[in-house]
């Protein structure tokens, strides 16, 4: 069938945008000088503004708290404790693991997220508990959201001697191999990370690692992970989450880790912290470094805050780096999107339709997301919820 979806505004001007078997088929201009008719499988989007549909690239499905009573959180001490708090708390969650993940799939589709990579908590106790129900509900959200799972030992890999259980997460269908400080809290940077290279050339997988870890100690456990990436051909699959360290050097030292992240292709991927120093994003960026973006907690254990909003979250990253300009508003995108800011045919028909005067001012204002749709059919947003479908 042939969706249409008439008085569609990109920059001040309205477009017809047809599509056909989900992707693009025709971008038209579209008069719009009147309320057109609306047939099967069309519809009017008045005047709203086009924006491409949003990648969130750290984030927990399995973990937060929404939906549940309200939990009480203590400041983090120590990452042990915070750890053993942390076990306590999701042991006494009334929703299963598949509920919970549904919930924030949801939430985040409604905010025109279409692709996320989610950590999946994994360790000897939990066994494969979190990531059969992650995997379970992938398979539900196919065709809408887009879902790379990390099998994550938050425990420590090497601390909660997770490593047999990693093999049997990546065995089973995750496609990452994940770890949480190999220094800090493995206390063994090298034994780590020749866990976490084997099982990822075992499994020919990608790796992505919570790095805490600050300073020098983060610094020199990225380099050997740029080093890692290089000996064993991963080069352009390999993340570091977080990359904390990276925010606390000189200028000078994080352009000479620069070089070392774009050679060997590893990516850093920031929740834009704001208490805290943040990795030099406009310095890495003009390297050539990949950076991403990613929501990371919402309402969870480690924070009451958190919406799951990457457009919000893209904001909040303008507005850290005084990113006031135009093309600087623009350019926050390329941070959470893979996909062209405007419609081009060919191209999957995922985009969001926002009141909004253009992207620059979608950025700056994350207003309500009224439409999201996914291949060429809303699936999701403020209109869409309430039902409306004129
Ligand atoms: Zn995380």
């Amino acid at each position: 069938m042939i969706e249409k979806f008439r008085r569609v505004r990109i920059d001040s001007d309205l477009y017809e945008l047809e599509i056909d078997g989900g992707k693009f088929t025709r971008v038209e201009f579209d008069r719009g000088d009147r309320t057109p008719e609306i047939g099967e499988g069309e519809w009017d989007a008045a005047g709203l503004l086009y924006m491409p549909t949003l990648a969130d690239m750290h984030c927990h499905l399995d973990k937060h708290f929404i939906g549940e009573r309200w939990r009480s959180r203590k400041r983090i001490d120590t990452l042990p404790n915070q750890l053993h708090r942390e076990k306590e708390l999701l042991a006494s969650l009334s929703g299963t693991v598949e509920e919970r993940a549904r919930i924030l799939l949801n939430l985040m589709l409604s905010h025109g997220t279409t692709r996320i990579r989610t950590h999946v908590d994994v360790d000897p106790e939990l066994g494969l508990k979190h990531l059969e129900a992650v995997l379970k509900v992938r398979e539900e959200y196919r065709g809408l959201m887009d879902i790379e799972i990390v099998a994550f030992p938050q425990q420590g890999l090497l601390r909660s001697r997770s490593y047999g259980v990693m093999r049997e997460a990546m065995q089973s269908g995750a496609d990452l191999v994940g770890a949480v400080d190999p220094g800090g809290l493995d206390r063994g940077i090298e034994p780590c990370l020749e866990q976490v290279f084997g099982l990822a050339t075992e499994f020919n997988a990608g790796v992505d690692i919570h790095l805490h870890d600050p300073g020098h100690l983060g610094v020199y456990t990225i380099e050997r992970m740029a080093e890692y990436a290089g000996q064993t051909g991963l080069q352009g699959r390999v993340a570091v989450s977080h990359a904390w360290g990276l925010g606390q050097i000189t200028e000078a030292e994080s352009a000479d880790i620069g070089h070392k992240l774009r050679e060997q292709g590893v990516s850093v991927i920031t929740s834009v912290p704001i208490d805290r120093q943040m990795l030099n994003v406009p310095q890495l960026s003009s390297m050539g470094v990949d950076v991403r973006v990613g929501t990371d907690n919402v309402l969870d254990a480690w924070s009451p805050f958190g919406s799951g909003d990457m457009l919000e979250r893209l904001g909040r990253l303008a507005e850290k780096c005084y990113w006031v300009e135009d093309e600087q508003l623009l350019g926050a995108y390329r941070y959470g999107t893979d996909k062209q800011l405007s419609p081009k045919v060919g191209d999957s028909a995922d985009f969001v339709l926002v009141d909004a005067m253009n992207l620059e001012h979608a950025m700056a204002s994350a207003p309500p997301r009224e439409w999201v749709i996914v291949g060429g059919k809303p699936v999701a947003g403020r209109r869409f919820e309430g039902g409306l479908n004129k």
